[in-house]
């Protein structure tokens, strides 16, 4: 048995008893659909990483690695939602598990924007620190540049603060520094700024 591509119900001939669809213009109309949510998918994950750097959390690098499995599943997951669909095969079960993902990086993009615009900034708290080390990888969205300190947190050996370009040239491994943090108004703890001290 299969199912009609656009609305999913069974059906026995070409023509889907439901809504009336041949196969070939339901591919059309789930194509429309599938475009428009790969679209959403693709907007939300530009906003994403922009976002994690105007609030960027403590842990910012796993939270970008979560993102990236992410990113890779709901790809693979078009890839093969097209050819299936091309082949006119069932896809009801897929089409559910790729709408689930769809908000995902608009979610985690709308967590860090209010964790830190409801934050206060009376609630910054500073933490000395040493400079260990950095690093900068170039990158599609404003690069990723990391200054490496000695983490204040327990079970935690470093901290990576996510810096801009200014703060990565003022610094160097060896400089005492403070480390501004804000705890989050979601109590996602985030940085906040490094300071000379
Ligand atoms: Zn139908």
């Amino acid at each position: 048995m299969t199912r009609c591509l656009d609305c999913g119900s069974p059906r026995t001939a070409d023509q889907c008893p439901v809504c009336g669809l041949t196969s070939a213009a339901a591919e059309v109309m789930f194509r429309r659909r599938f475009l428009k949510r790969t679209g959403v998918f693709l907007a939300g994950s530009l906003v994403f990483p922009y976002v994690s750097q105007v609030y960027p959390p403590l842990d910012i690098d796993l939270m970008l690695v979560v993102f990236g499995v992410v990113f890779f599943v709901v790809l693979t997951l078009a890839v093969i939602l097209d050819r299936r669909a091309r082949k006119h095969q069932e896809l009801e079960m897929l089409k559910h598990v790729y709408s689930g993902f769809i908000l995902l990086p608009w979610i985690l993009a709308a967590t860090l924007f209010v964790n830190g615009r409801l934050d206060s900034q009376k609630n910054v708290a500073y933490h000395t620190a040493v400079v260990d080390g950095r690093y900068n990888m170039p990158g599609i969205v404003r690069g990723t540049r990391r200054l490496i300190v000695r983490s204040w947190r327990e079970g935690q050996k470093y901290e990576r603060l996510a810096v801009d370009a200014d703060d990565y040239d003022r610094f160097k491994p060896g400089d005492q520094v403070n480390v501004g943090v804000e705890p989050g108004a979601l109590g996602i703890p985030w940085y906040y700024g490094v300071y000379r001290r």
